[in-house]
């Protein structure tokens, strides 16, 4: 998955958490998801295990479908398609919209 990495910004296109914006926190290649800051929340019941760890009820992102997320263009402010060129042999990722280096 060459299109999303670890920080960038970007907006839910699809499911409970549409059109919220969050930075990805994980890429999990191997299955083709992402976590999101503050997307796709799940309430996490933790039992008491010590004085110290009195348990309770954590937030915790949950991974969603890459293909649920768009990158967000901070040139466009908005959502925008992934397209590729190459600069100096490597594959860069640019805005499909305005050619911006993303
Ligand atoms: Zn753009």
């Amino acid at each position: 998955m060459a299109k999303l990495r670890k920080g960038d910004t970007v907006q839910v296109i699809r499911g409970k958490d549409v059109g919220k914006t969050g930075t990805i926190t994980h890429v999990i290649s191997e299955t083709g998801r992402v976590t999101v800051e503050g997307i796709n929340v799940a309430k996490k019941h933790r039992k008491p295990r010590s004085q110290e760890d009195p348990g309770g009820i954590m937030d915790r992102d949950m991974p969603l479908d890459a293909s649920n997320v768009m990158l967000v263009c901070k040139k466009c402010d908005r959502p925008v398609r992934v397209g590729f060129k190459m600069k100096d042999g490597e594959k860069i990722r640019v805005c499909s919209n305005c050619g911006k280096e993303l």
